[in-house]
């Protein structure tokens, strides 16, 4: 089975493990953009770090990762809600040449001012209400360490995360460390310090081509097959982006009758793409003078008797 979620803890309780492999719903989602391949994976590196960290948020909302910059990539985004729809796109400068081989800083960061940012946001949220958000310099070589980098710094829980990408398939590895529960008990505490340790020792054997060629089921057996895991319900993930061809047509509409026909009368037809998916929606002629018809019910003149 492809495009799940799974999770495990510790028999200590003390280390939370998640491994995942998207593969149709990764598809799905770069059907309509053209990435360069280095920028696709990594938008797929943090696609696979968007879902494992929003499988764990205790709101009904998402979580919005973005790596921002001033280099050939301007901005990588991805947003995955607590049910595991998930959404990304990269935004590349026009006429950037991105060799396979081209440095995470050199990509996003030339400049130092790159910034990695975490968004949490509640679902049906008010206007002007304040999401929680985390902004640190866009620090490390590769998308896990700077996301690792935002975490040791915002007070979160001990994370690491091993991540790979390409154009097919995307994948990741979570450890969490759980908050202790009496800082007391030293005991626990040292059982929750050696296993820690050791989950990390054995997830830092991991090759990327094999986090993208494993299932997840058998990326864990190869990893802890020596240790008692805790297993948790599977969790499917899906590609979801909310444009639709109306919403499409509620913005054209909003450009204006003219605005529209004078489209109309340069390119014979509007072709316009969702800026955040790149999905293709086409308006001909008919579709475009649809747009300003009124429904039939509202051709009649309020009080009709007057229209003589
Ligand atoms: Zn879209």
């Amino acid at each position: 089975m492809s495009d799940l979620l799974k999770k495990y803890l510790t028999t200590d309780h003390s280390t939370r493990i998640q491994a995942l492999r998207l593969d149709q719903a990764w598809q799905t989602g770069l059907a309509h953009q053209d990435l360069p391949p280095r920028v696709a994976g990594l938008l797929g590196e943090l696609a696979a770090a968007a879902v494992l960290l929003a499988s764990n948020i205790k709101f009904d909302g998402s979580v919005v990762l973005q790596l921002q910059g001033n280099g050939p990539v301007r901005l990588i985004m991805v947003e995955c809600t607590a049910d595991l729809a998930l959404r990304a796109t990269a935004h590349v400068q026009e006429s950037a040449e991105i060799p396979d081989t081209t440095s995470l800083q050199s990509l996003l960061n030339p400049d130092g001012q790159g910034r990695f940012t975490v968004l949490l946001d509640p679902a049906g949220r008010q206007e002007g209400a304040a999401a929680y958000q985390g902004i640190v310099p866009l620090e490390g070589d590769t998308v896990a360490a700077a996301l690792e980098y935002y975490m040791k710094h915002s007070e979160q829980l001990d994370t690491r995360l091993w991540l790979a990408a390409d154009g097919t398939r995307c994948a990741g590895l979570l450890l969490q460390r759980m908050p202790g529960k009496t800082a007391a008990d030293t005991s626990a505490a040292d059982t929750a310090d050696a296993t820690w340790a050791h989950c990390q020792t054995l997830a830092d054997t991991i090759q990327p081509a094999e986090l993208l060629a494993d299932t997840p089921d058998t990326l864990i057996h190869k990893l802890f097959w020596e240790n008692d895991l805790l297993a948790f319900p599977d969790q499917a993930v899906r590609w979801h982006c909310p444009c639709t061809r109306e919403r499409v047509a509620d913005m054209l509409r909003s450009l204006g009758q003219a605005e529209i026909d004078s489209i109309l009368a340069e390119q014979g037809h509007i072709h316009i793409a969702c800026n955040f998916c790149g999905k293709p929606y086409e308006f001909d002629a008919v579709d475009c003078t649809s747009l300003f018809l009124k429904p039939a019910d509202q051709l009649q003149a309020p009080g009709s008797d007057s229209i003589h």
